[in-house]
């Protein structure tokens, strides 16, 4: 119990990723055509991906081995840490114990890599020769450029204009790893030209980005579209982390009260919380598992379960899912990869039958703990990271006015070397705490597909 690292072997590196969906208390709704908003197949899905990440998209088997090759790329940096967070505790003061997993040091910096290389590869070995994708705050971008270049396909990104102005380091790292990058809206699709002939100077928008890129993908042989949260797949393959951390607890026989983790399109929280809710859902484990966004962004904890479209172009597939509405336009908070309107379908469904918690925070808030985890850990978080950060944190205040011994655990889903603006920003006292408009939610509502 007294070690501060907790390093998996490489030989112990989980070999299979976990599949939720024949263990889903509800089985999900089925995605719909955004243009019949009938029920879509594999036949819809064609043109944008592999038959081998469709196929795992709808999958009935609990394991799916992770190819070879993957696994050889993965050993570049997994098993990832996970660390006892001593000089935190510390600082508080507080009986609990305090965990937090690391996937910051991937080569792109973030969990993203874990479904980047997957995707890659199952697209290479059906003869795609090149992936196009979208990147708002600019770690989705990283994780594919890297991937495609080490399973020889090419990668074209469309990187939300404001993002792309604001984090230059960002497309220059993409354009490293062998990456083309350009700012969205471009003049590269009639998407990106139509919004500039109404706007020239329009800062785009992830969904307009994600028009490009679709639109990219359908006018150019030989390629493929790939995205980096919010599908069942993706989900799939970030399960590594959670396998990966029940054997480093097993390792110092130590069992979390609770987990935390930050949602975005709640891949790496799904990742980290999928093994635990099989375990939770069979008896053999009771622990919670809480989903942490911002407050600006309340999808969870504010939005509405219903059908609604993946993005503000209506050009994804509809799902169900808890959702602010498609056309939501969440304030500019600084934790970039946490601003989606919608959330998994997976993580929906789970939050909706009460098998998972949610919990938002402002960004204030976020950013102290932030400063607490630099001050004592020394790991500058991804802000999108921060959120788990703060969540634990007062978890551990908690424990400590109870005289509770908690064990708390948090993933640290990326660095936030990128991020450094928003630091600035935050030690300037130039950071506001934005709040979510209730008067949005009617407005919503009257957004959503009407089905059925
Ligand atoms: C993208 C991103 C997130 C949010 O995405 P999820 O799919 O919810 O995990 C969180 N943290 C980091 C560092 C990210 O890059």
């Amino acid at each position: 119990m007294d070690r501060t690292k907790i390093i998996l072997e490489e030989r112990d590196m989980p070999t299979k990723w976990y599949n939720i969906l024949p263990d889903m208390p509800t089985p999900l709704p089925p995605p719909l055509s955004p243009q019949t908003l009938k029920p879509a197949g594999p036949e819809d899905f064609a043109p944008l991906f592999p038959m081998a990440l469709i196929q795992q998209e709808m999958s009935d088997e609990r394991y799916i081995d992770i190819p070879e090759e993957v696994l050889d790329v993965y050993k570049l940096y997994r098993p990832s840490p996970l660390f006892r967070a001593r000089r935190l505790e510390k600082a508080l003061g507080t009986p609990a114990k305090i965990f937090y997993k690391y996937e910051g040091g991937s080569p792109s910096g973030s969990h993203k890599t874990n479904t980047a290389i997957a995707q890659a590869y199952y697209n290479k070995l059906e003869g795609t020769t090149r992936l196009a994708t979208e990147t708002g705050a600019g770690q989705w971008g990283s994780a594919l450029s890297m991937a495609c270049q080490l399973m020889g396909l090419e990668c074209m990104v469309y990187m939300v204009k404001a993002s792309y102005n604001q984090k230059p380091y960002r497309h220059m790292l993409m354009e490293a790893y062998g990456a083309k990058v350009v700012a969205s809206p471009s003049e590269l699709t009639n998407a990106g030209r139509a919004a500039m002939a109404d706007y020239p100077d329009h800062p785009g928008t992830l969904g307009l980005a994600i028009s490009e890129a679709v639109e990219d993908t359908v006018t150019h042989p030989g390629t493929h579209y790939s995205l980096g949260s919010v599908l069942n797949h993706v989900i799939l393959h970030q399960t590594i982390i959670g396998e990966e951390l029940q054997k480093q607890f097993a390792l110092i026989d130590t069992e979390p009260d609770v987990i935390y983790g930050c949602v975005g399109g709640g891949s790496s929280f799904g990742g980290v919380a999928m093994p635990y809710v099989r375990d939770n859902l069979s008896g053999k484990r009771n622990v919670r598992l809480v989903a942490v966004e911002p407050a600006s962004c309340p999808t969870l904890t504010k939005g509405l379960y219903a059908y609604d479209y993946g993005d503000e172009a209506k050009m994804a597939p509809v799902v169900m899912m808890y959702t602010l509405g498609h056309d939501f336009i969440p304030s500019p908070i600084h934790a970039g990869g946490l601003r989606y309107h919608g959330d998994s379908p997976i993580i929906s469904s789970l939050y909706h039958d009460k098998v998972i918690e949610a919990e938002a925070f402002k960004q204030i808030g976020v950013f102290e703990a932030a400063m607490q985890f630099i001050h004592t850990e020394s790991i500058l978080p991804a802000p999108e990271s921060a959120h788990a950060i703060k969540a634990a944190i007062d978890e551990a205040m908690r424990c400590k006015e109870n005289g509770e011994e908690k064990n708390i655990c948090f993933l640290l889903t990326g660095h936030g070397h990128f991020d450094l603006a928003a630091y600035d920003a935050y030690l300037n006292g130039k950071l506001e705490d934005d709040e979510y408009n209730e008067a949005d939610e009617a407005r919503a509502i009257a957004s959503l597909p009407k089905v059925g």
